[in-house]
């Protein structure tokens, strides 16, 4: 039995879409249009409503107490009641955010500024905010999970996935940001002050409990990293069995660090021939990755021969410590082959990092922060110009967004009263 005293007050507002604030208005005169009005948009979300866990939710609601919100020049808030589990559920209007002054519109063009790299203090200045006020607001919608808003919009749980880690820093202290990426959206981004395997494992715990909840039966089949060894090691305690693949591409790049005190076309024409290995080893079906071990160790002789032995060593022993990570890569077609997404996950949230820094305090909410901003992420549309102009990520993976508004969707999908 769950000790009630423990139990915390489960958070069962739901944002509304009333089309305007007349309508509304009228339908506070109105319990029964209110109601109905209610019931057909969350049925038009496809979407139920989060009962308590003994109550099956035979839909039979009725209307509960009201309260006048003073704040907000006396708006009247109602709240629905389901007469069987008693579970009461706040309709927030969507022209009011949940405890807060502000308007959305005001919200709205803030978040927007932020996203697009403003820095805080800018993005409350053009919006005549307190930079506090902003933040709070993104804290507050980090409240939600990423896994939770992202499945609201059909997106299946990733069976194949990136996994990474952003280095940064938090005033003078080096800060971590654990990330799960699957093509345009972020299923998780983390923060650990520590870059032990622990500290990581910790993270992405939250997204595999995340999921988890959703699909008990969710098993992961591979996933790509950069080789960082915590990530590795947590990625192998949290979904033992999933494939663990190294990023080609980092390969790559690694490849001329590793080639000391040569001349420039040298390493240039070692470069582009080892491009050329590995793009034709990912044509290759069936026996690539025999065909891979013995043209790895007969690049790595090619190196003695035009890179002097040293040079040559070096590269055999780095072959021999990645190979396994790359042959996972190349022995599944469903792998995905490179990290360049994640890297611009990364990217995006770097510049708003920046801005982050004049608000760490001990106390500071760094992770709730980082959600809200991976919500962002994941829901505002791209510009006009860009691939897929029009869409957010969400969309570009496949995924329904509620309605073509994207902050009236970040408010949908964020709200708690959803199951
Ligand atoms: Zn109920």
């Amino acid at each position: 039995m769950r000790n009630t005293a423990r139990q915390t007050r489960d958070n069962r507002t739901i944002t509304v879409d009333f089309r305007n604030e007349a309508t509304y208005f009228q339908l506070l005169g109105d319990g029964k249009a209110f109601l109905e009005c209610v019931l057909a948009f969350v049925l038009a979300l496809g979407f139920q409503l989060k009962h308590k866990a003994t109550c099956r939710g035979g839909g039979c609601l009725t209307r509960h107490s009201h309260y006048v919100r003073v704040r907000l020049g006396g708006v009247t808030i109602w709240r629905i009641q389901c007469t069987t589990c008693r579970a009461v559920f706040t309709i927030l209007p969507h022209f009011i955010l949940r405890y807060r002054q502000m308007r959305p519109e005001v919200a709205r063009d803030a978040l927007l500024a932020t996203h697009g790299g403003l820095s805080l203090e800018l993005c409350a200045m053009i919006c005549h905010l307190s930079p506090m006020a902003l933040y709070r607001l993104i804290c507050a919608l980090g409240q939600q999970s990423l896994v939770t808003a992202l499945t609201r919009c059909g997106l299946p749980l990733p069976t194949y996935f990136l996994a990474d880690e952003k280095h940064s820093r938090c005033l003078t202290d080096k800060v971590y940001l654990p990330t799960i990426v699957t093509g345009r959206v972020l299923w998780h981004l983390g923060y650990t002050e520590e870059a032990s395997a622990a500290a990581f494992t910790q993270s992405y715990q939250e997204f595999q409990r995340a999921a988890v909840d959703q699909e008990p039966t969710y098993r992961v089949k591979g996933v790509l990293t950069d080789g960082f060894d915590s990530t590795t090691k947590s990625m192998r305690t949290l979904f033992p069995g999933a494939r663990l693949g190294t990023c080609l591409r980092h390969a790559l790049l690694k490849l001329p660090k590793k080639l000391v005190a040569i001349a420039s076309p040298v390493r240039k024409a070692l470069r582009s021939q080892f491009h050329t290995l590995l793009y034709r080893a990912r044509q290759r079906k069936g026996l690539r990755v025999f065909a891979l071990g013995q043209r790895l160790r007969r690049f790595a002789d090619h190196v003695a021969t035009t890179a002097g032995t040293a040079n040559g060593e070096r590269v055999r022993r780095w072959f021999q410590d990645k190979k396994t990570g790359w042959y996972a890569v190349l022995e599944d077609p469903q792998m995905p082959v490179t990290s360049t997404l994640l890297d611009q996950a990364h990217n995006a949230i770097d510049r708003k990092l920046f801005m982050m820094k004049g608000f760490h305090h001990p106390q500071g909410s760094q992770q709730a922060f980082l959600r809200g901003l991976a919500h962002l992420y994941n829901l505002v549309p791209y510009q006009r110009r860009a691939k897929h102009a029009g869409q957010c990520g969400v969309e570009v993976e496949g995924g329904t967004v509620p309605t073509r508004d994207w902050f009236l969707n970040l408010q949908i999908l964020t709200s708690g009263g959803f199951r």
